[in-house]
């Protein structure tokens, strides 16, 4: 058993991926809705994004959160390209964009099939230099984190965008509302997390994998991968081992790449999303509702910019 009180393990493997004198350490407070944070060891700062407040955020150690971008076309989640730049999933207007080195924004896509994206939630990026994102409809559903629209498009997707061609493919559907995504560190396997049950109290609250074909270009064999006991799937990551860390009600949950529950870390307001930062890789870093919280770990995270 653990003393820690941000602890909870399940698992005795948890221990061997937390420090166990550590503490959940709140960085900031005063958000809306915090999510999309992502790490630039380069710059030595993790941006976020306030959705409801239109804003990205960035915190720097000993010196503070200040605005990134405000207006932000109510931003939300966020990765880096292969070269390092910023990719950005925006709800307001309905895209995902690419923040260049000398600071103008590209659109990388906005419509598919002829019709415009829900609201782009999530993205990663493949080694290949793909680029593949969730699109739920949560940014069109109210005036709250975007603006209120009808969807256009058949189905709630994952989408992949070719870094040659541009062009953007429907990759997954099924879901509710995909959101977090994820590669295994091999990027053999595609995990998705639907939230659908954020308005659908009896829909699932699991997470997906797919296997990735020997080409990156296709997915299959279709199945759950684990379900969130405490609230709903949002951001998800995965660590250099392959276990992955969900955001979920009541903290961040720690699965083994078999879909074991190791353990959770305890956060006393709801996840949206996490990844792994710092100079070493070793910290978590926690958007959860009006703050971002941090915590170090002995494992480090998988994606690498
Ligand atoms: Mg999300």
């Amino acid at each position: 058993m653990s003393d820690n009180p941000f602890y909870e393990i399940h698992d005795p493997r948890f221990r061997d991926l937390v420090v166990s004198s550590a503490a959940l350490e709140e960085l900031y407070s005063g958000c809306r809705w915090a999510e999309g944070p992502v790490w630039f060891d380069d710059a030595g700062h993790l941006l976020f994004s306030d959705i409801p407040n239109q804003r990205i955020l960035r915190w720097v150690e000993g010196g503070g959160v200040s605005v990134f971008r405000s207006p932000s076309n109510f931003a939300n989640g966020h990765t880096r390209d292969r070269q390092g730049r910023l990719v950005s999933c925006e709800h307001g207007l309905r895209r995902v964009t690419r923040t260049e080195v000398d600071g103008t924004v590209t659109v990388l896509a906005d419509s598919h099939d002829g019709k415009k994206l829900n609201s782009p939630n999530d993205v990663i990026v493949r080694s290949d230099g793909s680029v593949w994102f969730s699109d739920p409809s949560y940014g069109i559903l109210s005036d709250y984190e975007g603006y209120k629209a009808e969807e256009e498009q058949t189905s709630r997707h994952v989408f992949r965008l070719d870094a040659k061609s541009g062009q953007v493919t429907a990759m997954a559907d099924g879901f509710l509302q995909p959101n977090g995504l994820a590669f295994s560190p091999d990027e053999r396997r595609l995990y998705v997390a639907d939230s659908g049950a954020s308005h659908v109290p009896e829909a699932p609250r699991h997470i997906r994998v797919f296997d990735v074909s020997d080409d990156g270009q296709s997915v299959t064999n279709d199945r759950v991968f684990a379900t969130i006991d405490k609230g709903i799937p949002d951001g998800i990551r995965v660590d250099m081992a392959g276990n992955l860390w969900s955001s979920a009600a009541d903290g961040v949950h720690c699965f083994s790449p078999e879909g074991t529950l190791l353990g959770k870390i305890l956060v006393p307001q709801v996840v949206a999303n996490l990844t792994f930062g710092g100079p070493r890789r070793n910290r978590l870093f926690i958007t959860a509702t009006t703050s971002l919280y941090a915590i170090y770990t002995t494992t480090t995270g998988a994606q690498r910019p």
